[in-house]
């Protein structure tokens, strides 16, 4: 049997690798429209920033030790420009403009998302930049390099955004950032939100909120940028990174149902509506793990857990995805932010009754030197006290606290069902009484 796998990186990568391990005997064959596969896309705002200093680093495999490792075929440069369910081939563009047909059994989409580009006045202009792969990166930095930047500004205050715009100030340069919404990271409520825009604007990130851009305008070695409101902020490069939108486009004409804004729609073995075509990743419509509506959560663990289970059913194991609840975590400067489940807003917007909780908890034993606060907010169920959603900020112990909530939610744990928790304890890893048990005792 043949499968044939469209993307090569987060989604594609592991599907095509787990495939192996179940399943010695299957053609396997890899389509990536770029240059590279298997790449560390979450690391690339770190390149930018010489974080992450080795760019090889980020090379996690190549077609050659895929194909040495788990005998898969990878063919890079290679775009799948059409797809027909009907007859189960797809058509195949190579860089050089070659074109070809690959039949399949079974077929797997993890084409990703690109970059949003919005049709705003100018924004063809060769100093605008998106970030989404290698090349991207290696462009933006050799632009950094020769054209010795001085001043930069990042569009959209999302977690790339937030991430590009850190690492650039590292660089020393004169770093922007322009939000049109009231606030920055859009999966926080706004009083932990202001306290992220805080510690962005005391690096000395100039933060602008609520300011719209209608207009790019080439100004010589410098770029114009226009705002709603009448202001314009002059930059030499441009990062625009305003969301996302599922890169399907290929899909169009191929009998597989797209959602409203281009996502694939699947079921819960992650099946499109033409049997064994499975799709999966930032390409796909998931379901909100807590309300099961249909939602896009574009993260890498989702996509990398599915990868998984396409490869399970691929081979008869009938698994199920449950559904994604948006775990997310971003560093910014000093503070760790994250959050799981439901904030305050989209509660408010469903219309859903539910309590919240305030805490402001050390994150290990106060008496152990280099305590520091966490600020966490806890929602759940007024009804059911079923644990909702929490978002935490602070400088240690965040990662843990919230992946503590989501693996509670995961298991569907009430807010008093956190007072039972028996969490690891020494002075300096947490305290006796853990932020996550003292949400169960107020929850009580
Ligand atoms: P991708 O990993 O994007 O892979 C899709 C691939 O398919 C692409 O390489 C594309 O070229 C290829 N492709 C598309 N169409 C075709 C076609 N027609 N033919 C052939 N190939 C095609 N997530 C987190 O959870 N945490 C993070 O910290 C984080 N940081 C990120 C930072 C950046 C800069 C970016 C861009 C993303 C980040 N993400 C992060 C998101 C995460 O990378 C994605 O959720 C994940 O990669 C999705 O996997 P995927 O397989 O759906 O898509």
């Amino acid at each position: 049997k043949k499968v044939l796998i469209v993307g090569g990186v987060a989604g594609g990568a592991s599907t095509a690798t787990r495939l192996r391990r179940l399943e010695e005997n299957l053609e396997i064959i890899i389509f990536e429209k770029g240059e590279y596969v298997s790449f560390a896309n979450c690391g690339l705002p770190y390149h930018i920033g010489e974080v992450i200093e080795n760019r090889e680093s980020l090379l996690v495999q190549t077609p050659e030790s895929l194909k040495a490792r788990f005998n898969l075929d990878v063919r890079v440069n290679s775009e799948v420009i059409g797809v027909n369910g009907e007859d189960k081939k797809v058509k195949v563009k190579t860089k050089n403009g070659e074109e070809y047909e690959e039949n399949f059994d079974f077929l797997v989409l993890s084409p990703g998302a690109k970059p949003l580009f919005p049709p705003i006045k100018g924004i063809e202009s060769e100093r605008i930049f998106t970030l989404r792969n290698i090349n991207d990166m290696d462009k933006i930095k050799a632009k950094i390099k020769n054209s010795n930047i001085k001043k930069a500004t990042v569009v959209g205050g999302g977690y790339v955004g937030i991430e590009t715009a850190e690492n650039l100030k590292y660089l020393g340069i004169d770093t922007t950032l322009v939000e049109a919404a009231p606030h920055i990271l859009a999966p926080f409520d706004s009083e932990i939100s202001n306290v992220l825009e805080f510690e962005l604007i005391s690096n000395g990130i100039n933060l602008l909120t609520s300011e719209k851009v209608i207009e790019f305008q080439e100004n010589g070695n410098e770029i114009n940028i226009k705002l709603e409101s009448g202001k314009t902020v002059t930059t030499d490069i441009v990062i625009l990174s305003i969301g996302v939108s599922p890169d399907t486009k290929f899909l169009q004409n191929s009998g597989i149902t797209l959602g409203e804004r281009g996502h694939i729609l699947v079921n819960e073995n992650l099946e499109t509506n033409l049997k064994g075509v499975y799709a999966l990743g930032d390409s796909i419509l998931v379901k909100n793990y807590l309300t099961n509506q249909n939602v896009a959560i574009p993260l890498a663990g989702p996509a990398n857990r599915q990868g998984r289970i396409v490869a399970g059913n691929i081979v008869g194991r009938n698994e199920k995805y449950k559904g994604s609840l948006g775990t997310a975590i971003i560093k910014i400067f000093e503070l760790t932010a994250a959050s799981t489940g439901f904030n305050e807003r989209t509660l408010k917007q469903l219309n859903m009754s539910y309590e919240k909780i305030y805490l402001h908890p050390n994150n290990h034993a106060a008496y152990y030197p280099g305590a520091s606060p966490i600020s966490i907010k806890a929602l759940y169920n007024k009804e059911n006290k079923q644990i909702l959603g929490a978002q935490a900020l602070g400088i240690s112990g965040v990662d843990k606290f919230i992946d503590v909530i989501a693996t509670s939610i995961n298991f569907k744990a009430t807010i008093d069902d956190l007072s039972e928790l028996e969490l690891a304890y020494a002075p300096p890893f947490l305290s006796a009484k853990s932020p996550a048990n003292m949400l169960g005792f107020i929850g009580q």
